[in-house]
């Protein structure tokens, strides 16, 4: 009898979840949700929602919408296997378990005796987590509380030729990455993702519908942006000067997502718009479309961001006993790593510029939990690669300090970087995914609260939310996720709101 299963993706901009045929080793079909469905818009937000609304309040929301996205496979065939990818942040808000020791410093950790989780890898029974189906739950390992499984299917599926020292990015929340030199792995984790996310950027958001995620020269800037099942469509074509674009295109922009900004910080240095601090334009911004534009002080945060990979991948260089220009490979996934343009990601350092051969992996998280729940991997080949790479905390390291002053020098101040040797232009590999397939649907998620006071005016909490994320059901309110800022608002549960407990 042909068996199934299911591979889950949870990041921190929404759920990938894939039906499987593991006879066939193949994806059936696969349905996602356009947005996270705890409030917040990073996992700082969300893992503060989790402390305010409690550990099972908040699994709750997690697990009935990977419960709703299981719904959506063909009933009448039986999931064996679950297999969950995602970085230590997503994972506790899965199991509901402790999750303060990856905001808070150990000092206070340490003074309120707070334990860290010991982060393996697992097999859960998933009814224990509130899964509608009964089954083994297979959970990759982390390698430490700010590296997690993403990095872990990254080095598993990095290409690495014989002898070359080998980067591998994954660019999410943290910029994770692997240094393969000799025999020895070494992992680190640049908190880049505030910008890689769109975060502290203006009119930054999260990979979803709406968002701007490249733009691609002809004869104009052409816009790319992110359509509701996730594919880049045609905006409009803009010269980055003026607002009135050259020529109107086919998709609304609501934001500017990470790749966006890599491809337009990466547009304007080409083009001279861009030396930084400054935007060269006569209102010091680079206009996009639908009232969008990109600021100097935009530009600053994300440069911040490109400054804390490049300084991780040369302290890694330099843990490893190399010079960055050694580095001949580079290996790139995550969300912003399936939308970036790698040249784009060369041109403002978060490649280094010696990588002469770069793979494209796409989303290596979501193709590791296919694997796994298909049985292609072991979890103990995984919990092996967790065990032997050597983890270098950027946080302590001076080598990390000594090049982000250089970075924050360059960016924020204008002072230009040391000289960079002239190296070719790489040689970009896009590797298919094994598990894809084109029957893919994107739901809304979205969860139900009441007022503490039995209060049902939709007008006055509609009124109070700046993201207009509520609406009025028969007795009670829908918060959109997406919208939501959670924890950083809280404006509706002043007025009596009961956001932190949610119902239904
Ligand atoms: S008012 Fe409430 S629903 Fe609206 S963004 Fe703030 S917390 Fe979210």
């Amino acid at each position: 009898m042909t068996e199934y299963a299911a591979a889950i993706d949870i990041g921190t901009s929404g759920i990938r979840a894939v039906f499987l045929n593991c006879d066939e080793k193949s994806a059936i079909s696969k349905i996602q949700t356009a947005y996270h469905p705890i409030p917040g818009r990073n996992i700082l937000d969300q893992l503060l929602f989790q402390n305010h609304s409690g550990l099972r309040n908040t699994q709750k929301l997690l697990v009935n919408t990977i419960n709703n996205l299981i719904d959506g496979f063909d009933p009448s065939k039986e999931i064996i296997k679950i297999a969950v990818c995602a970085n230590p942040g997503q994972i506790s808000l899965l199991k509901g378990t402790e999750s303060r020791d990856l905001f808070l410093n150990p000092e206070v950790l340490k003074r309120k005796g707070i334990k860290a989780p010991i982060r393996t890898s697992e097999v859960i029974y998933s009814a224990d987590l509130g899964f509608d189906i009964s089954c083994d739950l297979l959970i990759p390992p982390s390698i430490s509380a700010m590296v997690g499984a993403d990095a872990v299917a990254l080095i598993y599926n990095s290409i690495i030729p014989e002898n070359k020292p080998t980067l591998s990015i994954d660019l999410g929340t943290n910029a994770e990455m692997a240094l393969k030199a000799g025999d020895k792995i070494y992992v680190g984790s640049a908190a880049a993702g505030p910008a890689i996310e769109g975060q502290q950027i203006r009119h930054g958001m999260p990979a979803s519908t709406g968002a701007i995620a490249g733009l691609e020269y002809d004869w104009g800037w052409k816009i790319k942006i992110l359509d509701e099942n996730m594919n880049l469509s045609n905006g409009d074509t803009v010269n980055l000067h003026k607002a009135a674009p050259i020529k109107k295109g086919l998709v609304n922009a609501k934001g500017i997502t990470g790749t966006g900004v890599i491809a337009i910080v990466a547009a304007g240095l080409s083009s001279g718009i861009i030396q930084p601090p400054n935007i060269y334009t006569p209102s010091k911004k680079i206009f996009l479309q639908d009232q969008i534009d990109f600021s100097e002080t935009d530009l600053i945060e994300a440069g911040k961001a490109f400054g804390a990979i490049r300084s991780g991948y040369h302290s890694l260089a330099e843990h490893a006993g190399i010079s960055v220009d050694d580095i001949a490979t580079c290996n790139i996934s995550g969300t912003a790593g399936c939308f970036a343009d790698p040249l784009n990601a060369r041109d403002v350092g978060i490649i280094p510029q010696s990588a002469g051969t770069i793979f494209n992996h796409g989303n290596t998280s979501l193709q590791l939990a296919c694997s796994l729940a298909c049985g292609d991997t072991n979890i103990s080949e995984l919990q092996n690669i967790a065990d032997s790479a050597e983890y270098v905390s950027f946080s302590t390291s001076k080598v990390f300090q000594q090049y982000f002053l250089e970075e924050l020098s360059y960016w924020c101040e204008g002072r230009y970087k040391k000289s960079q040797k002239n190296f070719q232009i790489p040689k970009i590999v896009l590797l298919p995914d094994k598990w894809a397939t084109d029957n893919i649907k994107t739901v809304n998620p979205a969860f139900g609260v009441k007022a503490s006071n039995n209060d049902t005016d939709i007008s006055k909490f509609k009124g109070l939310c700046p993201n207009n994320a509520i609406t009025k059901e028969d007795t009670w309110f829908e918060i959109n996720t997406g919208k939501c800022a959670g924890t950083a608002c809280l404006r509706c549960v002043d007025e009596g709101l009961d956001l932190i407990h949610p119902q239904i």
